[in-house]
C-alpha cells in the first residue's frame, strides 16, 4: 500500500483494530503528508544573488528541502526543513544563512 493510500484509510476515527501491529508505517513516500518544519529551531536564509546553482547544498540535505527546477535551486520547502543548517555548511559562495527560527514557521 502506498503512503497515500494508508494515510487516507486511517483517520483519526480509526479503531485500534485499523492500526498496524506496533503502528508500523509500511507505506514508503508519507512525509509529504506531514508539516514537520514546524520543529525547526533555525531558519535557513537563501541570497538568490549569491547562489552559483552549483548544487552542493541540494543532496546533503537529510529532509529533500531544497527544490531543484531545471537544474536550478529554489527556495526552501519551510513546510519539512529541520533547521540542521547543513545545506549553509556545505555552500562555497556564502548563499545560506542560518538564524533563530520565527516561531510562525513552517511558512
Ligand atoms: S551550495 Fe550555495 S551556491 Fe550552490 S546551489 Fe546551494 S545555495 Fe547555491
Ligand atoms: S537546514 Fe538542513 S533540513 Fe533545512 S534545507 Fe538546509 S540541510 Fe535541509
Amino acid at each position: 500500500m502506498s503512503g497515500k493510500n494508508l494515510m487516507e484509510k486511517i483517520t483519526p476515527a480509526s479503531g485500534w483494530r485499523e492500526l498496524t501491529v506496533g503502528a508500523a508505517v509500511y507505506g514508503e513516500g508519507n512525509s509529504v503528508f506531514f508539516n514537520t518544519g514546524e520543529w525547526r529551531s533555525e531558519d535557513p536564509a537563501w541570497y538568490a544573488d549569491k547562489c552559483r546553482h552549483c548544487l552542493l547544498c541540494f543532496p546533503v540535505c537529510p529532509d529533500s528541502s531544497i527544490p531543484v527546477v531545471g537544474g536550478k535551486r529554489r527556495d526552501f520547502d519551510f513546510g519539512h526543513c529541520k533547521g540542521c543548517g547543513i545545506c549553509a555548511k556545505v555552500c562555497p559562495f556564502g548563499a545560506i544563512s542560518m538564524s533563530a527560527a520565527e516561531k510562525e514557521a513552517a511558512k
